[in-house]
């Protein structure tokens, strides 16, 4: 049997650090509208927000901020379980190329792909798609990259993932290594729930529960670009309009975005005071870290590695300075 026991603790001051909301998946779809992974601790939730609030802190005017900054493959963590790291991250590897076609769930492309080749414009381009996108692989392309590798779908450069995505794999992560056992790793992807397969492009459309009309309008016309050379709808470079065959099977990945943290919830000065709605000091109130990010980052985490300094920042000035937290 457990037993909670309240403690009530006085302090001349509280420093908030509890690390934002991410984690409380209902909060960032009111806040942002995002609904997709949370890469962050499950344990950020949002309590210390709440509770600086109800002490009398400004909710800032541009809440619902998150830091939006790597792609997922819904499929790898399966796939990890039946081969090896460099084959279960065939799906992953894609997500990052440009040379593929993106989707939303209804079926309709949403992007130039080459956003793909900068992860924050890659992660913010598909935010807002529903809980995922989908990128579309031909069997023509699954051939290509079984012969040739990478380089057999015309990558420009190997996907820019996070160099911890393929430590894995490092000595195989080149654009010329082929891809073997490409189409039985893709057809495990969707045997896994991870994925979807269709021996046409309406089938496919069926099974992944995209509007059918849509798809095929969007798929027709994209298939269009790759023969002219021209995207007329989102002027993708011709050099990514990969060719997508003639012939099926055709799969779709389904890729997801991660969440490093939420950005803000309290208002700060330069003392790291949490101000209230006159934009004044919350008597003994201080916040670091991502509760105070929002004075940092408006609802874009621009990627430069600077989402730490807040927190660094704030110890620093405690430490040298003892100037910060006292009220
Ligand atoms: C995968 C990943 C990669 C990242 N890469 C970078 C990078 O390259 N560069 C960069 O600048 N930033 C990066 N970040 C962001 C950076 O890590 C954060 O901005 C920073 O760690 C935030 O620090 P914090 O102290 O606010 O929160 P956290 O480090 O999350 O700490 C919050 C703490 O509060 C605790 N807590 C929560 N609720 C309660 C509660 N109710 N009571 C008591 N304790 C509670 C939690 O357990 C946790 O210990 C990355 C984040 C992730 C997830």
């Amino acid at each position: 049997m457990s037993r909670c026991t309240t403690l009530e603790i006085s302090a001349k001051s509280v420093v908030m650090a509890t690390g934002g909301y991410a984690a409380n998946k209902e909060m960032v779809k009111e806040a942002f509208g995002f609904e997709g992974v949370n890469g962050g601790l499950g344990q950020n939730v949002g309590e210390g927000l709440k509770m600086a609030w109800e002490a009398g802190a400004k909710v800032p005017d541009n809440f619902g901020g998150q830091m939006l900054h790597q792609t997922l493959a819904r499929a790898t963590q399966g796939l990890k379980a039946q081969y090896e790291p460099f084959e279960a991250s065939y799906p992953l590897m894609l997500t990052y190329l440009p040379n593929f076609m993106n989707v939303g769930t209804s079926g309709a492309r949403f992007r130039d792909e080459a956003a793909t080749l900068t992860s924050v414009a890659a992660a913010n381009t598909s935010a807002f798609n529903g809980p995922y996108h989908m990128v579309i692989v031909s069997k023509s392309q699954l051939n290509s990259l079984q012969t040739k590798g990478m380089q057999g779908v015309h990558a420009p450069s190997l996907p820019g993932m996070p160099p911890e995505f393929y430590a894995g794999f490092a000595d195989q992560f080149t654009l010329e290594n082929p891809w073997t056992n490409v189409e039985k790793v893709f057809d495990s992807m969707v045997e896994n729930g991870d994925g979807f397969k269709g021996n046409t492009i309406e089938e496919l459309a069926t099974n992944a529960g995209m509007d059918v009309d849509v798809f095929v309008e969007n798929y027709n016309s994209y298939k269009e670009a790759t023969k002219t050379g021209v995207d007329t709808e989102f002027s993708k470079a011709t050099e990514y309009l990969e060719s997508m065959g003639e012939e099926g099977p055709y799969y779709a990945i389904i890729a997801e975005i991660n969440n490093l943290g939420s950005v803000g919830g309290l208002l700060v000065n330069t003392k790291f005071q949490v101000l209230n709605d006159k934009r004044t000091p919350v008597k003994g109130l201080f916040a670091v870290g991502l509760e105070s990010e929002g004075v940092l980052f408006n609802d874009t985490y621009v990627g430069n590695g600077v989402a730490i300094l807040l927190y660094l920042r704030s110890s620093w000035r405690g430490e040298r300075g003892k100037q910060c937290f006292e009220s």
